[in-house]
């Protein structure tokens, strides 16, 4: 929990001085997703093409809205993740890795095909502020190649890995018709705290419009897809329904 509030707070400071619709995970008017904010100075030109800073959520979006988004995929623990979300027709958001593809290409088209939505992760999971721009937008490209390849849709919309981003990823970013998104509750399951720990700190920190991070690759996930079961069972009780960002479309 510690953790999560120190992220929280860094991510603020990185991004004092533009606006950013956060607060406990929760957005303005209880819809909209976290969303990176754009920068303040945009020519015309350039902002012409991006897509808005934050997503205004569609206005009959009415209930209780969960975004439960996984990152590090595809992998070996992506098809149990996969089949415990259908069980309960939940819609999720996954963040691939790129050079992950071509060995779960199977997995990848099946992400989609069962209606989730399939975004961009890097190709290599890099430190993207260490890169320089042609880096950056490498680690793009590639994936969003990968991701077509595979007929699926181009991503709206990509996650820097460690959730490390500047303004030069975020131009970059926008010069490719992508926003970045980030989270509002870390689940935590990258540490492996038991798969009751993880659904308790999910079930605890959700409420209407809190996008989650979950994990389906970059180690061992079978704590995430068990916790995943308790976690769409306790909250579908409460009146929730799970869908993908609806800003990536
Ligand atoms: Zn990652």
């Amino acid at each position: 929990m510690a953790s999560s509030t120190r992220w929280l707070s860094a991510t603020l400071a990185i991004c004092a001085g533009v606006t950013l619709v956060a607060g406990a995970g929760q957005a303005a008017n209880g819809n909209e997703p976290l969303l990176a904010p754009q920068p303040a100075a945009q020519t015309v030109q350039a902002s012409a093409v991006l897509k808005p800073a934050i997503y205004r959520g569609p206005k009959a979006t009415s209930g209780k809205v969960v975004y439960l988004t996984f990152d590090d995929g595809p992998s070996r623990y992506t098809p149990a993740v996969l089949n415990v979300l259908k069980s309960y027709n939940a819609k999720a958001t996954f963040f691939v890795i790129g050079s992950q593809i071509r060995t779960r290409e199977a997995t990848t088209r099946r992400i989609a095909r069962e209606g989730h939505s399939v975004q961009n992760h890097t190709w290599r999971h890099r430190n993207l502020k260490r890169l320089s721009a042609t880096e950056i937008s490498s680690q793009f490209t590639r994936t969003n190649r990968a991701i077509r390849q595979q007929g699926i849709r181009q991503p709206a919309c990509e996650r820097p890995p460690y959730g490390a981003f500047n303004n030069r990823v975020r131009r970059v970013s926008q010069t490719l018709g992508m926003r970045t998104v980030m989270w509002s509750l870390d689940a935590n399951d990258w540490r492996r705290p038991g798969a009751s720990a993880i659904a308790r700190r999910v079930v605890r920190g959700t409420s209407n419009g809190t996008i989650v991070l979950m994990h389906d690759g970059g180690g061992n996930r079978s704590q995430t897809a068990t916790a995943l079961k308790s976690v769409l069972r306790t909250l579908k009780a409460r009146g929730y329904r799970f869908e993908a960002l609806p800003s990536c479309p």
